[in-house]
């Protein structure tokens, strides 16, 4: 790269960051995440050992118990755990960037010092629930809603594929306070596990990212004293969007990591693999999809840690974080595409690792907002 200010060399933490995880990922994901993906096995205990290198509050500032990180650091420590396993990239990105990053940014000092230290040492695992059965894209018509009771309120409604909906320790939830289709209509609360009338519902069997747990949470008259209230009622989705710009960082950094992943291992394979005497690799065929995938991935790459570098900055990042967002999921369904048929019939079968790849790579263009909802975005910032 020659223009200095998109130049993104890793820092001491970034390559720190990265051994340490392949040095864990080798030893406590890679033996095991066959049979997590095949039982559909959420593994907790993995996710408290996560805590205890510093992954589970990788942006929390240490007064909270965090790591103090930034998102250069939170990208790179996503993009090295989803090149072993996107499920467990999933996961990470949605304690981190959704619960635990809703709750610092608009929590009050009692419930960031009552939720951030547990939620960053990994001790508890956070979900966070906006999507519901009949509002994905359309969450602004929401359904679930938080009636005022005295100086309580009370939730009533279901959240589905809700990422730890069902383990996880503590939620925040976004519920409507006011009319329909108001975006100044929605709150978020902060509701713990055991909380009466707060249930798990159905959990979700999945093409992908299996080893992520996706369920209901089911609201039926479930009292929430107001200090739990994220915020000022009414601020609920507009927090959300904020959230959702920082979190789509994190679902592009996962992307780069099942391409980045799919890429390597298709690479290898090329040079491994004879066919007509030959390796694969020198067939052009094989080496110009090599080609386009490499090319592919860097685009992806700047994009990604151009918007971390002005989140960082704390710069307006809505347009970056949905280009970055768009882009990456794209690439990595397109890469892991090209990584099965470059295994070709030794792709499709579980032994390699290609399948996964091409299994977990889909969600990335529908979590966080699909990619129709990536060019809305963008489109509205272009036309402007
Ligand atoms: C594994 C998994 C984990 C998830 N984790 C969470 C979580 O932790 N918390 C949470 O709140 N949600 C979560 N979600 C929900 C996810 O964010 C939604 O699935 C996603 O936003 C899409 O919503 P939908 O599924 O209702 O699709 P819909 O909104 O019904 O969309 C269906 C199709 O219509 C298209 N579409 C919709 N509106 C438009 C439009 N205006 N213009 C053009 N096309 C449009 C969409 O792009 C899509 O192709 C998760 C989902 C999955 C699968």
């Amino acid at each position: 790269m020659t223009d200095s200010s998109i130049e993104f060399g890793e820092t001491e933490n970034q390559l720190m960051i990265s051994e340490m995880i392949r040095n864990f990922g080798k030893r406590e994901i890679a033996p095991y995440m066959m049979e997590w993906d095949e039982k559909q096995i959420f593994p907790i205990d993995l996710f408290h050992k996560m805590g205890e290198l510093g992954l589970m509050g990788l942006l929390v500032p240490e007064q909270y118990g965090g790591s103090g990180m930034g998102y250069l650091e939170y990208v790179t420590a996503l993009l090295e755990v989803s090149k072993i396993d996107g499920s467990i990239g999933l996961s990470l990105a949605a304690h981190n960037s959704l619960c635990t990053n809703h709750i610092l940014s608009f929590g009050s000092e009692e419930i960031k010092d009552r939720y951030l230290p547990m939620l960053a040492s990994g001790k508890w695992i956070g979900a966070w629930g906006l999507t519901e059965p009949n509002t994905g894209s359309d969450a602004a018509n929401m359904q679930t809603v938080a009636r005022k009771d005295g100086t309580d309120y009370i939730l009533n409604g279901t959240k589905n594929f809700i990422t730890h909906g069902k383990s996880g320790h503590v939620a925040v939830v976004i519920a409507r306070t006011g009319q329909k289709g108001d975006s100044h209509g929605m709150t978020a609360f902060v509701v713990e596990k055991g909380t009466p009338g707060f249930t798990a519902g159905k959990k979700e069997n999945k093409l992908g990212m299996r080893a992520s747990e996706t369920a209901e949470m089911i609201f039926q008259d479930c009292r929430i004293p107001s200090p739990q209230m994220l915020g000022e009622e009414g601020e609920g989705f507009i927090q959300s969007l904020k959230v959702l710009d920082g979190g789509r960082i994190s679902i592009a950094a996962l992307s780069l990591g099942i391409a980045t992943g799919a890429f390597e291992a298709a690479l290898k394979y090329s040079k491994e693999r004879h066919q007509f005497d030959r390796p694969i690799s020198s067939f052009q065929g094989i080496s110009f999809k090599l080609a386009d995938m490499a090319t592919k991935i860097e685009a992806a790459k700047l994009l990604t840690f151009r918007a971390a570098d002005m989140k960082n900055r704390g710069l307006a990042v809505s347009r970056e974080s949905a280009m970055a967002k768009f882009y990456a999921s794209e690439t990595a369904v397109s890469v892991a595409n090209d990584c099965v048929q470059i295994f070709g019939g030794y792709g499709y079968i579980k032994d390699f690792p290609a399948e996964k790849y091409y299994r977990d790579a889909k969600l990335c263009t529908i979590g966080e907002g699909t990619s129709e909802i990536q060019k809305i975005v963008i489109a509205r910032s272009v036309l402007k």
